[in-house]
């Protein structure tokens, strides 16, 4: 049955051949999530599951001690509630759950995923304030530092650690240690890059992450995760929602060994073939070096034919790359997409920032084969567009200049 899913890519680029690679006339997803994912991934879900079947609980209970055997840091403090939904079901049940309703948040912003976590508080008619310098550049822990010496109402912090509209990823470490030293409270969107890059749980500061299935873990969208402090999870309840209310789910979980309502079991016991997957890679750092092989492929593939990448080397993720539009006129995006499209790659259909970009994840069951493979097929769709430099406009990369 493995062998419906070889192309006959494998058969041109040896190097693929490693890999379960999509099936004949799928293409492989270059997309921010969801990804393509490994073969054995997806045929875990050719079963069906009782979901009050003792076999279902120990599911359940081995996806949770594996999560929770990948925290770097104080383990013991922290515990890991399954949530249903993707991810941004996630990301609201953790500021919903962990947010006093009295509450002022700081909501660090760099892209849309900050700025959707402001919208969520907005909805739930949560107080906050945001600071950031724009789509392309890092948030820094001084300034976090400043803002809340100067304003003591502040209690929590919100920041999402690889924004991925951009692929920008904001330096963790810093911002923990200003939040710590300011003694307030973190909450931290990590979706698309906890199980590929390090996160330092330190409970004397971090609340709450919230993660999904379908990113860096390589499993199938539908369900995610928060790891929220045990004592946050033992406090008082502060949900505006029944289905997103991650003390309600925990409580429920440790009682009774299953979710509140029905789960997706499928995806479940697919999620929990990714985890397995992810330790035979060698956990974090295994996924995290074949992502950097994957990007510097992707990136210095994409250079050699004029592109450049659209946040400066410094803060650039493994996880996603935004690069600039070509300059030049014969170049437009939908023809783009169509074309690479055509010749199996799928990426992002737009763009997420203010400027002409787009996206190219190295995330997935991708290695830096496949990577140079699509670099070779930009480089046969641009022909066909009669684009035969991909530079971006010189005026827009000099007005970005100054701005930074
Ligand atoms: C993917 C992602 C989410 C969740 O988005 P969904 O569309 O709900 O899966 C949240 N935050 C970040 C940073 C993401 O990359």
């Amino acid at each position: 049955m493995t062998q419906a899913y070889k192309t006959t890519l494998s058969d041109v680029d040896p190097g693929i051949d490693d890999f379960e690679t999509p099936r004949q006339g799928e293409a492989f997803l270059m997309t921010p999530g969801p990804l393509t994912t490994a073969y054995d991934v997806k045929a875990a879900m050719l079963r069906d599951w009782g979901t009050w079947d003792k076999e279902f609980r120990l599911v359940t209970a081995e996806l949770q001690q594996r999560i929770l055997s990948l925290l770097d840091g104080e383990r013991e403090h922290y515990a890991c509630v399954p949530i249903q939904g993707s991810g941004t079901f996630a990301v609201e049940a953790m500021l919903g759950s962990f947010i006093p309703p009295e509450a002022t948040t700081l909501i660090l912003v760099n892209g849309s995923y900050g700025k959707r976590a402001a919208k969520i508080l907005d909805y739930m008619g949560r107080a906050y304030q945001t600071h950031g310098h724009g789509e392309l550049l890092p948030i820094r822990g001084a300034d976090v530092t400043a803002i809340l010496d100067r304003d003591a109402s502040l209690s929590h912090v919100f920041i999402v650690h690889c924004e991925t509209s951009t692929g920008i990823l904001n330096p963790l470490d810093e911002i923990t240690a200003a939040v710590k030293a300011a003694g307030r409270k973190l909450l931290i969107d990590s979706v698309s890059a906890f199980g590929a890059m390090k996160v330092h749980f330190d409970h004397d500061v971090v609340e709450a992450v919230a993660c999904s299935s379908n990113k860096c873990f390589e499993g199938v969208p539908g369900v995610g995760f928060v790891i929220a402090r045990r004592a946050a999870l033992d406090g008082p309840h502060h949900a505006h929602s029944l289905s997103l209310d991650l003390h309600d789910q925990w409580h429920y979980m440790n009682q009774t060994q299953q979710w509140r309502f029905t789960p997706p079991t499928h995806i479940v016991v697919a999620f929990l073939e990714a985890l397995r997957q992810h330790e035979s890679e060698g956990g974090q750092p295994g996924r995290q070096a074949r992502y950097q092989a994957n990007c510097d492929a992707l990136i210095s593939g994409m250079r050699s034919l004029g592109f450049r990448t659209l946040i400066d080397e410094a803060w650039l993720s493994p996880l996603i790359v935004g690069f600039h539009a070509p300059a030049h006129p014969a170049y437009d995006f939908t023809r783009f997409y169509e074309g690479l499209k055509h010749r199996g790659f799928i990426i992002y259909p737009g763009k997420q920032t203010e400027i002409e970009s787009f996206r190219i994840g190295c995330m997935g069951r991708l290695n830096p084969a496949i990577m140079k493979r699509f670099v070779t097929t930009v480089r046969a769709t641009l022909d066909e567009l009669g684009v035969d430099d991909a530079s971006p406009d010189d005026n827009i990369l000099a007005a970005i200049a100054v701005k930074n």
